[in-house]
């Protein structure tokens, strides 16, 4: 298969865990006889220092022109520790969403079995956790009205939907229910928010189209807790951008870290496929980030955007078996880890390539 893949590091660890996905995806492409085009181009805090805009003109033409776009993560602690500043990274990313029309950020929490000790939660609550988080990307409180008045005394930022923008994530959610157990909890806060009644007036309709699939409703607060509580009690959730933005933070902890997270914004054209976690200024230039996160979208990348899900599954497999053998980054190392298999990010992935390479003669030799 011929495809073209822009690459784009963004800031941080962004560029150190992105170089990692790539190299997985070369390796995907030699064994597979695939042959993937890529090219780079910047966001984020790099694209303002070189450009003055966060997404540049010619990093959108790149991205319109290609098959699929594997992104690293954009933010710098200059904006972070200056909310007042105008042009800032984060903008290159929700414009990026908004310009390719990637409306719905797909976000699996699997647990690996071998990382069950590194998550908070009891092993005996986590274990056979399988999620599948379907957030909400182009409404809501990120692109209402917002404002200061009262000589900047009062600032508000408005809830809003669309009920087609209920209506087509909802359709894609029911379609992944339907390839899994057949269930979705659909969460919002419908006794408080009018935005949130029609979310759930919207999904229940869509569900009448979809009667194989059992449909429940929860409310965020009551979701947040239960997600720590009865983790396996999910399966798919559908939910907009503010609340899918913090429970699918508060759902990393079920797979251990956020350095394990992959996941897949895709709408009508391209799809982009990142890392859950950001730019991590605490640990950028040490070498130290946990590429799985980028290799896993990868994977997921295949699989969605291309539908190779042989090769696909290689990367999930190659992931697992570098998990059962010990190897480890900082994140999800405890204290039994070997000290010899806590490995920095380069390392991690040689690792999988070694992996894939290994399991791809094992599967020769089968044949
Ligand atoms: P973060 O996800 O960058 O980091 C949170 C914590 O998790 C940090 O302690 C970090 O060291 C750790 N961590 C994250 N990824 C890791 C990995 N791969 N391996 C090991 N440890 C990892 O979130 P933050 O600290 O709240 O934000 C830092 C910057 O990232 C901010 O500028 C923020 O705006 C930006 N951000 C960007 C995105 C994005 O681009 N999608 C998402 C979230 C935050």
């Amino acid at each position: 298969m011929k495809k073209k893949i822009v690459i784009l590091p963004g800031d941080g660890i962004g560029k150190e865990v992105t170089t990692e996905g790539k190299r997985v995806l070369e390796t995907i492409a030699s064994l597979f006889g695939h042959e993937f085009e890529y090219d780079e181009a910047v966001i984020g805090h790099d694209a303002i220092e070189a450009t003055g805009n966060p997404l540049p003109d010619e990093t959108l033409a790149k991205l319109r022109n290609c098959d699929a776009i594997l992104f690293g993560a954009v933010g710098h602690p200059t904006y972070d520790n200056d909310p007042s500043l105008k042009v800032r990274p984060e903008q290159g990313l929700l414009k990026m969403r908004k310009e390719l029309g990637l409306y719905a950020n797909l976000r699996p929490i699997k647990l690996f079995d071998e990382l069950l000790q590194a998550s908070a939660i009891k092993p005996e609550i986590l274990k056979g956790s399988d999620i599948l988080f379907f957030r909400e990307l182009t409404g809501d409180v990120y692109f209402g009205e917002k404002g200061r008045k009262d000589d900047g005394n009062t600032a508000y930022d408005v809830m809003i939907y669309q009920r087609y923008e209920v209506e087509r994530i909802a359709h894609k959610a029911f379609l992944a229910a339907r390839t899994r157990k057949k269930k979705i909890t659909s969460v919002d806060k419908a006794n408080v928010l009018e935005s949130s009644r029609l979310w759930r007036a919207v999904v229940q309709e869509i569900g009448k189209q979809y009667p194989d699939v059992e449909l429940e409703h929860q409310f965020v607060d009551s979701a947040a807790m239960k997600l720590i509580q009865n983790p396996r009690s999910f399966d798919v959730v559908l939910t907009g951008n503010l609340f899918g933005d913090i429970l699918t933070d508060e759902a990393s902890q079920i797979a251990g870290s956020m350095g394990m997270l992959a996941s897949a914004s895709v709408g009508d054209t391209v799809g982009l496929y990142e890392p859950i976690h950001g730019s991590a200024h605490d640990i950028t230039g040490k070498g130290i980030a946990n590429p799985l996160a980028s290799i896993l979208s990868a994977s997921l990348l295949l699989d969605i955007s291309f539908g190779l899900k042989k090769e696909s599954e290689a990367i999930i497999k190659a992931v697992e078996s570098t998990l059962k053998a010990g190897y480890r980054t900082g994140d999800i190392a405890d204290a039994n880890s070997e000290k010899s298999k806590i490995l920095n990010t380069q390392a991690m992935g040689d690792q999988i390539v070694k992996q894939l390479i290994a399991n791809n003669e094992q599967r020769s030799t089968n044949n």
